[in-house]
């Protein structure tokens, strides 16, 4: 490689970071394929970077910041990539490094885990990446880096934080991508004509009674047919139609609270808010004008957040204001990806969802059972609940109860339903208010 380091010192470079940039990488790359057709070196391979949420991190560090953020990122990219390959700064927050040694790609796996000091303090910047090989994947420049794009927006979807390598298949995702967004352009300014809300219960195993319920989206598109969350909640975040989609459920869930509070029900609601609703301006006073505007309690309604959305301060900071407010602040999905334990204990968190991953494995893997049991006793050590998701079977709840767990959602205890099922279950296994050692924030 060190033969195209040279054939970098051309002119395009990069007033911020003093790398090569994303010009000059292309003929860096064109030169390279052009040399291996002739007979020389090895397949070059290309990795295109990018920081995962760098929006919320911007507005957090200023441009000061942000010019310091890509020079440290830099450097430690530099640091690991040493003479082995080519690294160059595409537009914003992009990275591209061309290769040849499959070493090279390792040693970027994890390499942003650990955070950058920036301005003197600890900043994280999680980062994801798409990976291609010539000429497998693609057969000129514009095509190996057009590959890489697709391959670095499925590992922003699918696995935020990982170096994803292209395949075939990401072409088909793309397009499909592309009707979802258009579908929901086309509903967004009435997204109840196709979007509805299921309830999903939360149970207390000790008692049957259901204590909660979690607000979950379901979409019948009239262009892709029904599509579920996990696919339309990505493509939502990335185009933000997450925030007037994010509204809809509001106050459609706020109004079915509303009607059971008038049926003589009075039941605590949680609703998922994705980091982009919470970097959204206002997002805290709107959401907050709904919720008086339907006549509900804050300490009925949980905001449920994933652990992993929460990487700037700005995030932290609108979660601390929510919890001032009074609202319950729930942290999603606790265990799934490596969590971060003393994090997580430092944020305004009143409850802690044990992810189904770690459920899954509760009968048979002894490891993870000791896992929950952990979790529940220090949750409850510090003034937390705890919820245990995913429970699927009789032979897990008493395993659970087993350890100590009380509080459950999965489809043990019901699947999501409808808001007029959830009075009907309730008038079987009754209601019961879960109000355990709730510190003030
Ligand atoms: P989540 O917040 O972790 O929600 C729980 C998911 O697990 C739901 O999937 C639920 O149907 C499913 N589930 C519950 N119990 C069981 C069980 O026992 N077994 C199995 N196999 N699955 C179970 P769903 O509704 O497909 O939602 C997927 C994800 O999409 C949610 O994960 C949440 O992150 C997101 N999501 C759903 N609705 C919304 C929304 O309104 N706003 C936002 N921002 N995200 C949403
Ligand atoms: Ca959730
Ligand atoms: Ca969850």
């Amino acid at each position: 490689m060190n033969r195209l380091a040279s054939s970098a010192l051309r002119k395009g470079i990069d007033p911020i970071t003093g790398l090569i940039n994303g010009n000059e990488m292309m003929l860096v790359i064109r030169d390279h394929i052009d040399l291996f057709r002739r007979g020389g070196g090895c397949p070059p391979k290309l990795i295109f970077l990018d920081i995962d949420r760098f929006g919320g991190l911007a507005s957090m560090l200023g441009e000061q910041g942000i010019g310091e953020l890509l020079r440290a990122f830099s450097a430690r990219l530099l640091g690991a990539v040493g003479r082995d390959g080519v690294v160059a700064r595409g537009s914003g927050d992009r990275f591209f490094v061309l290769f040849e040694n499959e070493a090279v790609r390792d040693r970027l796996v994890g390499l942003f885990d650990p955070p950058l000091t920036i301005l003197g303090r600890a900043v994280y910047a999680p980062t994801s990446g798409g990976a291609v090989r010539y000429p497998t994947d693609a057969e000129g420049p514009l095509q190996l880096v057009r590959c890489a794009t697709l391959a670095l927006k499925w590992a922003k979807r699918f696995a935020p934080g990982r170096i994803i390598d292209f395949e075939e298949g990401m072409r088909e995702d793309a397009t499909r991508a592309r009707l979802i967004e258009n579908g929901m352009r086309e509903v967004i300014n009435d997204p109840g004509k196709e979007f509805r809300l299921l309830y999903q219960p939360k149970i207390l195993l000790e008692t049957g009674r259901l204590i909660g319920v979690e607000a979950l989206m379901r979409w019948d598109a009239t262009t892709v047919g029904p599509v579920g969350p996990s696919e339309f909640i990505p493509v939502a975040e990335a185009t933000h139609l997450i925030v007037p989609l994010g509204r809809w459920l509001t106050d459609t869930a706020f109004q079915t609270v509303k009607n059971w509070r008038e049926a003589g029900y009075e039941i605590e609601l949680s609703i998922n808010v994705s980091p982009v609703e919470l970097n959204s301006p206002n997002f805290v006073t709107e959401l907050d004008a709904r919720r008086a505007f339907y006549g509900l309690r804050r300490e009925m309604i949980e905001i449920e957040i994933t652990e992993s959305h929460i990487a700037s301060d700005l995030v932290v900071e609108r979660i601390l204001r929510l919890r001032r407010l009074g609202y319950l602040i729930a942290i999603d999905d606790f265990g799934r990806d490596q969590s971060n334990l003393s994090r997580v204990v430092s944020l305004p968190a009143t409850t802690l969802k044990i992810d189904k991953s770690v459920t899954d494995g509760v009968l048979h893997d002894p490891r993870q059972a000791l896992v929950i049991r952990s979790v529940i006793s220090l949750a409850a050590d510090l003034g937390l609940r705890s919820v245990v998701e995913g429970l699927e079977t009789h032979d897990q709840a008493v395993k659970l109860r087993e350890i100590g767990a009380n509080c459950c959602q999965g489809f043990y205890g019901s699947r999501p339903i409808d808001a007029n099922d959830i009075i009907r279950m309730i008038q079987v296994v009754g209601l019961e208010h879960y109000r355990a050692v709730l510190q003030a924030a």
